[in-house]
C-alpha cells in the first residue's frame, strides 16, 4: 500500500529499529514505548486491521503468534507481556496496517482499558 506508514518501514523507505525479521513478518521497536519493552509485529503484507482478518490472510496471524514467543525473547522479555490490538477508532488505532504490540518489561497496570 503506497501511503501507508508500516509498508514503508517494511519497504525500508521508512526507518526501523528491528527487532525480528524474516520473509512474512517484522517486529521492530515502537517509536513512543508505552512499556520499557514495547515492540510491534506486524505482517509484511498489507491487512488494515483484525476486522481484515479473513479465512483467506488468516495464516498470517497463526505465523505471527507462532513467532511471538522468540519475539519476546530477543526483546529480552524473561516475565511475562501482553500482547495487544487496537482496532478501529473506539480502541485508538491510529496506523491502519495491521499490528500486534508486545509490552513488558515491568508489571503492567491490571485492568486493560
Ligand atoms: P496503534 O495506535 O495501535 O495504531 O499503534 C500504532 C503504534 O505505532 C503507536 O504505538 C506508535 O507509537 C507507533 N509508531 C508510529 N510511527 C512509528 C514509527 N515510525 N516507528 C515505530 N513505531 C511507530
Ligand atoms: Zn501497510
Amino acid at each position: 500500500m503506497k501511503n501507508c506508514l508500516f509498508c514503508k518501514i517494511v519497504a525500508g523507505t521508512i526507518p526501523s529499529s528491528k527487532v525480528y525479521e524474516d520473509d512474512k513478518i517484522l517486529a521492530f521497536k515502537d517509536i513512543n514505548p508505552q512499556a520499557p519493552v514495547h515492540v510491534l509485529v506486524i505482517p509484511k503484507t498489507h491487512i488494515a486491521s483484525v476486522d481484515e482478518i479473513s479465512e483467506e490472510n488468516s495464516g498470517i496471524i497463526a505465523y505471527i503468534f507462532e513467532n511471538i514467543p522468540q519475539i519476546a525473547k530477543i526483546a529480552g522479555l524473561k516475565n511475562g507481556y501482553r500482547v495487544i490490538s487496537n482496532c478501529g477508532p473506539d480502541a485508538c488505532q491510529t496506523v491502519p496496517h495491521l499490528h500486534f504490540h508486545i509490552v513488558g518489561g515491568a508489571p503492567l497496570a491490571d485492568k486493560m482499558a
